[in-house]
This record gives C-alpha cells, structure tokens and sequence, in this order.
C-alpha cells in the first residue's frame, strides 16, 4: 500500500494539509486562550469604572456613612466587583462576599494600578486600584476571560461552534481537495514520462527501439535523455554488428568461393597437371592468404576493441622508422613505377611501439602506391612541430572523393573503382586498424584529398624532449 510515486505523493499533500491545519487550529487555539484584547477591553471598562467612582467621589462628597451602600449600588449597576480594604489591607468590604476571598499584598503602595490578581481559589482577576485619601484602597476586579475558562463560556463555544469550526473546517476541506487535484497533476507530470521509459524499455526486447519525448521534471527530462542516447547507441551498435558480420560474411565468401572451385577442379581431374594444376593451387594460396590477412586483422581489431592490445612502448627514433618504413616499400613502388621520395627531418624521441608504427606507416604509404597510378610519386614528409612529429605521407592519386572522406576510416569501407587492380586485395580494415594504433600512441590521423588529384594522410604523434627522463620513465610504464 502507498508503494506507488502517485500515491506517496498524494499521502505527502494529504500529511501537509492536516499538519498545516492542525498548527493553525492549534495557533488559534492558543490566542483565544490568551487573548490580549478580552484583557485590555475589560481593563479598559474596570478604568472607566473607577473614573466614575472617583469623579462622584469629588463632586458629591459621599459621606462616609453611605459609602458602603454607594459602592454595593455602583458594583451592581456596572456588574464589577469591588472591594474595599483598610489601611491595613483588612477587608472592609467586598460587592461579591460569596466569591473566594482576595488578598491583597500588603506591599502594594502605587496610588493607582492594574493587573491580575489570583483569588484563593487560584482563578485569575483583573483590577484597577485606587488609594483613596484616607489611604483605604479601592479594588475594582473583574474575573479574567482568558485562559481555559475562556472555553467554559458558552457565547466562545458558540461562536467556535457556529461561526469558527464551520469555516474552519470548509477552509481544511478546500485546501484538502487543492491538494489532492495538485498531487494528481504532480504524480502524472512526475510518473508519465517514467511509465514511458519502463513502457519503451519493455518494447526492447520486442525489438522495437523508440525515442522518448522530453517531458516532466528536469531529472526525469535527464534520464530519458540518457535512455535515448543509449538507445541510439544500442541501434548504431546493433546495425554496426548486422553490417559487421554482412561485411565479414561478404569478405570471406569471395576467396572461399574460389578456394571451393578451383580445389574441386583438382579433385574431379578438370585441371590435372602442368601449368593450369600450378596456377589453380596458386590462386587458393593466394586466397587462402587473403583469408588469413583478414582473419589477423579482425582479431587485431577484436583485441582494440576489448582493450587486450598490450604495445611495447619504447623510446625510439621515428626518423629511423620511418626511413627502414620507406627502404621497405621502395621495391614495391618500383613495381607499380610509382617514385618513392622521403623527406624526413631528425625529430625529437616519441614513446611508442615501434612495430605498432611501423605498421601504420607501412599501410599508409602501400595505400598510396597502390592508389597511384605508374608514373605518380608517394612523397613522406616528416617534421618537427609543437611538441608533436607530423608525418604526411602524399600521393599523386586519383584522390578519394569528398563525399568518402568522412567514412574512410570505418572498418571494410572501400572507395569502388577508386585502385588499380590490386594483386592482394585489401580487406577494407588496414586504416581502421590504423587509426586505432595511432589513438593508442595519443596521437592522430586526418585525411585530405583532391579528387583526380591525390590524397594526403596526416599521422601526428607526440614527442618527448630526449632529456626529458622523468616523462619518458612515465611514458615507459
Ligand atoms: P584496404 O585494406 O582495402 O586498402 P584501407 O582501410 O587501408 O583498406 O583503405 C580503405 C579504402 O580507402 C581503400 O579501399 C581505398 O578505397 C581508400 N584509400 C586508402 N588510401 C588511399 C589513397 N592513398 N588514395 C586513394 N584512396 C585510398
């Protein structure tokens, strides 16, 4: 019970009202009783009274003989009681004899003074009082309305009863049903986009992946914010995974479909022997081959993705790298009569895996042979700047058209009609692998290309100062 947001909610208010309305009562409550105003009001009648007295007293010169009478006549006609004490403070006289006695502290010598005085009973009086000339005092007392005797009076308990309690209670049931229509309103702002959330999350295993409106409060807003993102993510991978095994799928099917024709020609005797048996078991090499390549690279790139991929960082000498990188392909560059150029400048020590670079330059500048046509260049240019080592590796290819650019880095893409035809076809993940390493080293990697052209890969890796030893010991960890 009261378990659900809406119906704690409503509790809440429902705790609210009733707390709100009970100090209030209480807060009544607690004035009626000690309520000042009653007190000044029969203060201010006990003070009139007792100016009366005293004007008669002056004009008429009351003889002493009639005093008491005048007194007993003046305590019944202003419904005050009145008491008269000697010098002594001995009570001479009292309009109300049956009432509980006062006593009155013989201390008091102020000519004229108010306040409250207790009876014996232990109830609470108000008085004037007033030394007359022959020093007697005159009381005038009237019983005090405040305090819980307030309550016993039965005009209070009509007034509460007939006027207070109905309004009261009319105001309660009002601000109850405000509170009630109010938490209504806050529950559903608070619980619908919730429900939303828990209703799209249900339809996941559905597989329906839907956005959620942004609505109610800032941190449910948050929260369906971050559901989205992550039901983009899961979408983005989801499709990333279906075109991943298409892909793998795709890249695996064309040597194996070859690989499956050209060893059952060997086996059903259609290619026997001599030079066509040779060139059939050289193209399910070759194949087989390429199969193996991207087998390695999707396990390299499985290991990046699982952060398993330990490098073997070391301080080394990119210059060096990259020259015995270029030395290497210079072969290959000749083949496709394509003119291999380095220019590379001595450049500050860099902490990396040697081969892990090596095999990112490697990659970039066979892209590059392979993608120029015979008589172009693949120039590698190698500098110093800010800290860092930029490396452009540029050719005098087709260039890879705009529209690709962005995309050039994903795993299998592959720019059609954009290479010669290749004697080892690329697997579509040798940048991919790439720019993994390259993210691993700090560093980065940008493409800019003219189409019709030639491209231009920018690789950039941060230096160390050589005597720099304590970031280099850091970077060596
Ligand atoms: P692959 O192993 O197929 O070469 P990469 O990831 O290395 O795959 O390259 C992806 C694609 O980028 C290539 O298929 C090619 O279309 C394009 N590409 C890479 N380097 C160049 C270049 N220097 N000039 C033109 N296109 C390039």
């Amino acid at each position: 019970m009261f378990t659900s947001l809406r119906a704690r909610l409503w509790l809440t208010y429902a705790i609210i009202i009733l707390l709100i309305l009970s100090i209030l009562g209480i807060g009544i409550f607690v004035y009626v009783i000690r309520n000042p105003l009653i007190d000044r009001q029969a203060l201010g009648r006990l003070d009139a009274a007792l100016a009366i007295i005293q004007r008669q007293i002056n004009e008429r010169s009351i003889l002493p003989r009639d005093f008491q009478q005048y007194l007993n006549r003046i305590s019944e006609s202003l419904d005050i009681r009145l008491i008269l004490f000697n010098s002594e403070r001995e009570t001479l006289l009292d309009s109300e004899p049956d009432s509980p006695a006062i006593i009155w502290p013989s201390d008091e010598i102020s000519p004229q003074a108010k306040g409250q005085i207790d009876d014996q009973d232990g109830k609470t009086w108000l008085y004037s009082s007033w030394v007359m000339p022959k020093r007697d005092l005159l009381v005038l007392i009237l019983p005090r309305q405040g305090g819980l005797q307030l309550l016993r009076s039965p005009q209070l308990r009509e007034t509460l009863r007939e006027d207070f309690l109905p309004a009261f209670l009319r105001a309660g049931l009002v601000a109850f049903l405000l509170a009630v229509v109010f938490a209504a309103w806050m529950g559903s702002w608070i619980t619908s986009p919730l429900q939303d959330i828990e209703q799209a999350s249900r339809n996941i295993s559905n597989g329906e992946y839907q956005q959620i409106p942004l609505q109610g409060p800032d941190e449910v807003q948050a929260l369906a914010g971050a559901y989205n993102e992550m039901i983009d993510q899961v979408r983005a991978s989801q499709q990333s995974q279906r075109d991943f095994v298409a892909n793998v799928s795709h890249e695996l099917k064309t040597p194996l479909t070859s690989i499956q024709g050209f060893s059952q020609a060997m086996l059903d005797g259609t290619v026997e022997s001599g030079p066509a048996l040779t060139k059939a078991a050289g193209i399910i090499k070759t194949e087989a081959d390429r199969m193996y390549r991207l087998v390695v690279d999707l396990l390299d790139l499985a290991r990046f993705d699982a952060g398993t991929v330990v490098l073997d960082r070391q301080a080394l000498d990119l210059s060096i790298l990259l020259t015995h990188v270029v030395n290497q392909l210079i072969p290959q560059a000749a083949e496709a009569r394509v003119k291999l150029s380095l220019d590379v400048d001595p450049l500050p020590t860099c902490v990396g895996d040697e081969d892990r670079l090596a095999q990112v330059f490697t990659n970039l500048v066979d892209n590059a042979i392979k993608h120029t046509p015979e008589n172009g260049f693949v120039k590698m240019i190698a500098r110093s700047d800010a800290g860092l080592a930029r490396i452009e590796i540029i050719d005098s290819g087709k260039g890879i058209p705009e529209d690709h650019l962005d995309r050039i880095f994903e795993r299998f893409y592959k720019v059609d009609g954009s290479r010669k035809k290749e004697a080892k076809p690329g697997t579509g993940l040798g940048l991919a692998i790439a720019q993994q390493i390259v993210q691993a080293h700090d560093g980065t990697i940008a493409v800019r290309s003219t189409f019709g052209e030639g491209s231009v890969f920018e690789v950039t890796i941060p230096v160390v100062k050589a005597d720099d030893q304590t970031i280099l010991m850091e970077k060596m960890d």
